[in-house]
């Protein structure tokens, strides 16, 4: 492995050269069943024909168009994102390259929002202990677990983290006179695939509409279908005034959205937001086919019932390693009475990969394009090595 990398993750032993559907394989020609999908990213698998010929026949067009101009892609993945965020009220989008780029965006239209309504001081975002929202020092503030604040301080002011689920935690820190925004995963992602209880966002939805405090919603790795509705918060029957996404939505080409409904939509003003890439055509492109994709009828039904087909096969085993199953559509969590990381690299010499999340859950998070076979195939190699271990 070459050491001019910063040393900034856990690598594991391995090197791809190329993939294929839900598979990778390494330069010695081994194969690996991938129930990751890149962290959520490759939500169409690899190479997966479409994707590729839009991305091709987009680099035969141009790359790149700075915003001072329009491209005819970016207005068409604009305009298809919008309207698939529709239903939970979005109006407008701004285009980005990450996920926490899209959450500093975000932030940044919660306290203009707010500074022009109610004029300064009711800035702070009050965000989730568990949750994540990025690496940048502002979506670090905005990130409510410990290990992520060690060593970089001092962190933005006005992030404040409440414990999820905590009606009367919620009720009290979202005091109108100080509050700008509330900001959740409806599914926790990192810290092990918690979903929030339908009453608790019913009631953040409520207390955020009579306060006027934007909700704001991260579906960076929850969304585009992966629970199996567009937005996991679409699922909960709520409107939201913001939402964020990247991982999956141009399929492996980065990206990042803010989507914004009716109060937020018109809050930047000309000069107020921008990214150099923000729209890249590439990215516009691979997002058109991911949508026409997901959109398109009957997907998102398959993608619950192989999701149902996981959790139908992982609890037949009725297996005593097994504590507990969470997740919704391919969004998977399975809690294991041992530590998470010695399976995945057992997998991972196995032929499958897996995530982790926190210290004792194994995350998946598979294409969408996933086999019924695959699946099986995949879960039959885990219960060898959770038998063993
Ligand atoms: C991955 C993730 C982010 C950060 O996205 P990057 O593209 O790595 O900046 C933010 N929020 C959630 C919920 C995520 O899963």
């Amino acid at each position: 492995m070459a050491d001019v990398f910063m040393n900034t993750y856990h690598r594991l032993p391995v090197t791809f050269v190329s993939g294929e559907g839900a598979w990778l394989r390494d330069g010695a020609g081994k194969k690996y069943l991938d129930f990751t999908a890149g962290i959520a990213v490759n939500c169409l698998g690899h190479a997966y024909p479409p994707l590729v010929k839009a991305i091709s026949e987009q680099a035969a067009k141009f790359n790149h168009v700075c915003n001072y101009y329009q491209s005819d892609v970016a207005e068409a993945f604009a305009e298809k994102l919008v309207a698939a965020c529709a239903p939970v009220g979005m109006r407008k989008v701004f285009l980005g390259n990450s996920g926490a780029e899209a959450n500093e965006g975000a932030c940044k239209i919660a306290r203009k929002y707010s500074l022009k309504n109610y004029g300064p001081r009711r800035h702070t975002i009050v965000s989730l202990k568990g949750s994540f929202h990025g690496r940048t020092i502002t979506t670090l503030s905005a990130t409510g677990q410990e290990r992520f604040h060690r060593d970089f301080g001092p962190f933005t002011e006005g992030f404040r983290f409440i414990p999820p689920g905590d009606l009367e935690a919620l009720d009290r820190a979202l005091a109108p006179a100080s509050v700008a925004g509330l900001l959740l995963e409806a599914i926790q992602g990192e810290s092990g695939i918690f979903p929030l209880a339908p009453p608790y966002i019913a009631a953040a939805a409520k207390f955020c509409a009579e306060r006027d405090i934007l909700l704001m919603f991260d579906e960076i790795q929850c969304g585009v279908g992966r629970t199996g509705t567009f937005l996991a918060c679409e699922a909960y029957g709520v409107k939201a005034d913001l939402i964020t996404l990247a991982k999956g939505l141009s399929g492996g080409v980065p990206v990042g959205a803010v989507l914004a409904g009716e109060k937020a939509a018109d809050v930047f003003a000309v000069s107020d937001h921008g990214s150099t890439f923000g729209g890249n055509p590439l990215a516009a492109a691979a997002g058109l086919v991911v949508l026409e994709t997901v959109q398109a009828p009957h997907f998102l039904s398959e993608l619950v019932r192989k999701g149902e087909r996981f959790r139908k096969v992982l609890t037949s085993w009725q297996h005593p390693k097994i504590r507990e199953i969470r997740g919704q559509g391919l969004m998977i969590g399975v809690d294991i009475t041992t530590e998470a990381w010695p399976v995945l690299e057992r997998a991972l010499a196995a032929g499958l990969l897996i995530l982790s999340a926190g210290t004792h859950t194994l995350r998946f998070l598979p294409p969408y394009t996933i086999t019924d076979a695959e699946i099986d195939q995949g879960l039959a190699l885990l219960k060898g090595i959770l038998d063993k271990s």
